[in-house]
């Protein structure tokens, strides 16, 4: 196998394939185009077991799905976009992403491999500064950006199933790649996991672009830890309207108790036992200035370095939320949208990626542990696999980034691609006759 000549060779099929998932972001449960598009390329490939949508999710298991008017809405812009409706039916209900499998017939290791495809709800920046605006394959749709590079991991998906396609003739076992929607809000992985992909998987390889300022193209980390637990809750708050003039005495204020809320989650005690996080996101109340607010809705995250540590902060936030409801006399109703979990790789790869690293012009330096410091869906996976017996690995693809994650400015270097793809393929090859 010559890896050096595929990756040289793939290149620029990573950079255009980045560049046309950057142009067309689809927030979490809504990559309709998105899926679609993957799905033409890996047939285009040969790939004859793709899973859709609803064959690839655990239904019920899915969290933060929007409402079902958003969801008709988005799958008539995907029709509008050219997603042909019998596709679009396998999908249907906010049921995206797709699991592709290939079996080289040959006993050998079952390697599954994670790429998150969703954007966020951020409108790109415009400015000629940043570099997607300037070359000319920003965001088409205001207020969706590929903020956390998943438009790269998607491609780097597309770039590791080409070279299994290419080179099953020679590979040992089956492959399993899983194109993950609604990894944001950590709303996603576990209906994967549950629907049992993860059950029979020697190795299991995830990672990220970038997640660190300091780094260049070429260093690469070859196992994390760290990744916080993590529950996301949007909480409202119903009280009664009133003419502020006239009768205030008979308002009941929502949006005070959303305040009141908002100030004191953030002041939530921190515990011994390591480290916690809270963030409300976003307030909105209210209807008009003379009006008592009768409704407000607050969106929060808390986090934990483990699942014990999140629970606490959990139960503090719903604490808080029901007596700054008492307080201003309004109910409170609190629904959990999102949540992960803690996890850490298995050592057993640094040795690995550090022999791939001496042979590839492209890793110029391993990391061999990294710490993560957030939250990250592909932990339900890490965990499922561990429980089975399988080993996992979440590797970072270093890159200078021109802002951080998750802002409107984000962006990487695009030589990162083939680094990644590189290092996933080579690592694939190593792998060769493992089993676990
Ligand atoms: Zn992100
Ligand atoms: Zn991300």
């Amino acid at each position: 196998m010559n890896i050096k000549g595929f990756v040289e060779h793939k290149k620029e099929h990573l950079v255009t394939w980045r560049r046309q998932f950057h142009q067309y972001p689809e927030v979490g449960w809504t990559e309709f185009v998105t899926t679609y598009k993957i799905h033409q390329t890996l047939t285009s490939l040969g790939f004859k077991d793709i899973h859709v949508g609803k064959e690839a999710l655990s239904s019920d298991t899915r969290m933060g799905v929007p409402p079902a008017h958003v969801l008709k809405e988005e799958e008539e812009r995907a029709l509008s976009e050219g997603v042909p409706s019998s596709f679009l039916e396998r999908m249907e209900g906010g049921h995206t992403g797709l699991v592709a499998t290939l079996d080289s017939g040959k006993k050998g290791p079952h390697i599954a491999l994670r790429f998150d495809i969703d954007a966020l709800p951020i409108t790109e920046s415009e400015s000629h500064e940043h570099y997607p605006s300037r070359i000319g394959f920003a965001s088409t749709r205001t207020g969706q950006m590929h903020a956390c590079a998943h438009d790269g991991h998607t491609a780097i998906g597309l770039g590791v199933a080409s070279f299994l396609a290419e080179h099953i003739e020679q590979l040992q076992g089956r492959y399993t790649l899983l194109f993950q929607p609604a990894e944001e809000g950590s709303r996603g992985a576990k209906s994967m996991v549950q629907k049992g992909w993860l059950d029979e998987v020697d190795f299991f390889l995830s990672g990220h672009i970038g997640v660190h300022f300091d780094r260049s193209v070429g260093d690469v980390s070859a196992t994390s830890g760290g990744f916080l637990a993590t529950t996301k809750c949007d909480a409202s708050f119903k009280g009664i309207s009133a003419h502020a003039g006239k009768a205030p005495e008979k308002g009941k204020n929502a949006l005070l108790a959303a305040a009141t809320a908002s100030i004191h989650l953030h002041g939530i005690s921190r515990h011994g036992d390591g480290k916690t996080r809270v963030n409300v996101g976003t307030l909105h109340a209210g209807s008009g200035r003379n009006i008592i607010p009768e409704k407000a809705e607050i969106q929060l995250e808390t986090r934990g370095a483990t699942v014990e540590l999140n629970q606490y902060m959990v139960s503090e936030a719903e604490r808080i939320i029901q007596a700054s409801a008492a307080l201003h006399d309004v109910e409170a109703t609190i629904e959990i949208v999102g949540d992960g979990v803690d996890a850490t790789s298995d050592e057993w790869f640094i040795p690995l990626i550090e022999q791939v690293a001496v042979k590839s012009d492209l890793i110029q330096n391993v990391i061999p542990k990294d710490v993560i410091g957030a939250s990250e869906d592909a932990a339900y996976m890490i965990n499922r696999v561990q429980e089975r017996g399988g080993k996992a690995t979440y590797l970072i693809f270093g890159t200078p980034l021109a802002n951080g994650h998750h802002h409107s400015e984000f962006d990487y270097q695009e030589d990162v691609l083939s680094v990644a793809v590189d290092v996933l393929v080579r690592a694939i090859s190593e792998l060769q006759g493992n089993e676990v």
